[in-house]
């Protein structure tokens, strides 16, 4: 007798286990011939204790059931789909919840025995999208190096740890984004003692986390237990946990799960019959098709139900259809923050206009996209890492800035045809745009600002790493900053890092005693952002209402906010000025009395010094950012 599949998920996959038998079923095309489950006591090597052939739920369906009597808890699995007489080679199937070492078999535990102590009480942090502040972060960078003083470096506990969570609630962020955290291919987990480091854009099992991060990736529940244990530090300490998902490539074609069980049904194809390639990585899945719709949506409803994930960035959101990316936000709870990049690396098998793309993010609500504009604007263009812009005094990129201080959204006070790569605004709401200068891809800040400012000095560098990081804070998008930045991090001039060693990669946590002055005044900044709802008003009719330009000069962008029409602001008239230039310039505001809550290299607000002006000016200081209040 079969077991009945879990209700709330319709046709898809997963195993289901109890202790007097458990429930195997997997998807094939339908000229698939037959399909063998094999049992194993360990995740890799041995003979299989037990082969099963499996049954087809009806004539010249797509679904195949098997049923095995016996505890099998602990025991690993595989299937072999045979297409044109011949089996495809074992795989775990693309709905594995559990592997052994390296995800080559499939585990069958009992997941109620996985989550830690009190895992029952643990919800998600309730932040507003206006509200977060997000950080990113990669396992490995972040606490590897021995500066860190981490006990697990590079491993998910990392991230339970009191010197790892002090550290994040001191620099205010609310939201960590691990970079990928479900099992990739790329490090070899036989070989966790050798130095191997990758970012993890290469998935195999959507579904299970990653091994090399765990302390026993043989052990199926252990890496289970442990992203657990992350997620439920974090959100103790109010942060929310963000996870990356790369649904639009596979590592591989020929090996991968999808291809395995179902050929080409899960890619998309160029009309010669060649695999399309929008992702750069040698293939592109079809998001279009049920299967692929249906298998992304319960992949990221399982993350959300099995491990409390607060939300989801999208690799290559530019490959996905504008559809398929609306059927997740129906389906994923509305506190769910999704977010992804506009873009795909290589043309799509299915056209542009039907693409989850920046430029049709107005069609996708409840869905943000990263903004290229501003980050170009600030720190030079994508292609070009020697070319400097706002940050190193080039002009032309004020109003780029400016389409990224409101957010990407219709704003009467920004030129839309000067904008760098989009002459429109796409944003319906402010949140619908991430505001950044720096994330994992391309050079960090410090080395762009090296590579692009020819002999930069260090105070020259602390005050444009200031600036940036003060128009990305203020910006009424939803800010976001890559890991590290508050300790002035470099990756030693490395534009492609994804697989670099830990010299290049690693946080120096001493620099937190070298550079002070930087994360205090990150930490401040986002403090300010935090305690002014002026700086994330969150509707982008309240932006167009109270946030007025006034006129730009060459590298000088400045605005004023009327904080009395923001519900919860404490600040009247605030007035924000970036000045990119290396000299002094002024902007003009009302004579009356004010506080100065961010000069220089310094931030300051709950204290701050007060001027009274005289003659309708104020001074910018160069290359740094001026917030002053009344
Ligand atoms: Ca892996």
């Amino acid at each position: 007798m079969a077991l009945a599949l879990p209700q709330a998920i319709n046709a898809h996959t997963r195993i289901t286990y109890a202790p007097t038998e458990s429930a195997f079923s997997v998807e094939t095309n339908e000229d698939a011939q037959q399909v063998t489950l094999r049992i194993y006591d360990d995740g890799m090597g041995g003979a299989p204790t037990k082969t099963v052939k499996m049954t087809r739920s009806q004539s010249g369906g797509t679904l195949w059931q098997a049923t095995v009597k016996g505890d099998l808890n602990g025991k690993f699995y595989t299937f072999d789909v045979k297409y044109d007489g011949k089996f495809r080679g074992e795989c775990a199937g693309v709905w594995a919840t559990a592997v052994g070492v390296n995800g080559k078999r499939g585990a069958v535990i009992d997941m109620s025995k996985t989550n830690p102590q009190g895992w029952e009480t643990d919800v998600r942090p309730n932040i507003p999208a206006q509200d977060l502040i997000i950080y990113e972060l990669h396992h490995r960078d972040f606490s590897i190096d021995k500066s860190s003083g981490i006990e697990h470096k590079g491993k998910f506990l990392a991230l339970t740890e009191p010197r790892a969570i002090q550290h994040l609630k001191d620099l205010g962020v609310n939201a960590v984004h691990i970079l990928p955290s479900f099992d990739y291919a790329s490090v070899d987990e036989t070989r966790l003692g050798d130095q191997q480091y990758n970012w993890g854009y290469d998935p195999v099992n959507y579904n299970v986390p990653e091994g090399s991060y765990s302390t026993d990736p043989y052990k199926p529940e252990v890496r289970i237990n442990e992203f657990k244990q992350m997620v439920q530090a974090l959100h103790k300490a109010g942060i929310k946990v963000i996870l990356d998902v790369v649904y639009n490539h596979t590592w591989n074609i020929d090996g991968s799960n999808f291809q395995l069980t179902r050929p080409d049904y899960y890619y998309r194809k160029n009309a010669d019959g060649s695999y399309s390639n929008g992702s750069g990585c040698g293939n592109e899945t079809a998001s279009e098709r049920e299967g692929m719709r249906r298998f992304m949506i319960e992949s990221v409803k399982y993350w959300v139900e099995e491990y409390h994930i607060d939300g989801f960035r999208f690799d290559l959101m530019g490959v996905h259809d504008i559809e398929t990316m609306n059927a997740i936000r129906t389906a994923l709870p509305q506190d769910i923050f999704i977010y992804g990049e506009g873009w795909s690396a290589g043309s799509c098998a299915i056209p542009n206009e039907q693409l989850g793309m920046k430029a049709n993010i107005s069609q996708m609500r409840g869905i943000a996209a990263f903004s290229d504009e501003m980050r170009d604007a600030l720190r030079g263009p994508w292609d070009s890492d020697s070319k400097a812009a706002f940050l190193g005094g080039v002009k032309g990129n004020e109003e780029s800035i400016k389409f990224g201080i409101v957010g990407a959204i219709d704003h009467p006070g920004v030129k839309y045809d000067k904008v760098n790569y989009s002459q429109a605004p796409y944003a319906n709401e402010p949140t619908q745009m991430i505001a950044y200068v720096s994330c994992h891809d391309d050079m960090c800040l410090v080395d762009r600002l090296k590579a692009s400012i020819p002999g930069i000095g260090d105070d020259e560098l602390i005050r444009l790493d200031l600036l940036a990081q003060t128009v990305v804070m203020t910006s009424q998008g939803v800010p976001f900053m890559l890991s590290g930045e508050e300790m002035l991090r470099n990756k030693k001039g490395v534009h492609n890092s994804f697989n670099s060693p830990d010299e290049v990669n690693h946080l120096d946590w001493s620099n937190l005693e070298r550079y002070p002055q930087v994360m205090e005044y990150y930490k401040n900044l986002i403090a300010m952002r935090k305690a002014h709802p002026a700086f994330h008003m969150g509707s982008a009719d309240m932006v167009r209402r109270n946030l007025e330009f006034l006129p730009s000069k060459v590298c000088l962008v400045a605005y004023h906010i009327n904080g009395r029409q923001v519900p919860g602001e404490t600040w009247g008239d605030i007035y924000v000025a970036f000045n990119g230039l290396n000299r002094t310039r002024s902007i003009d505001v009302p004579n009356g009395k004010y506080k100065i809550v961010c000069y220089k290299t310094e931030c300051k607000p709950e204290g701050g010094i007060y001027l009274e002006v005289t003659n309708g000016k104020v001074n910018v200081p160069p290359q740094s950012a001026l917030i002053l209040h009344n």
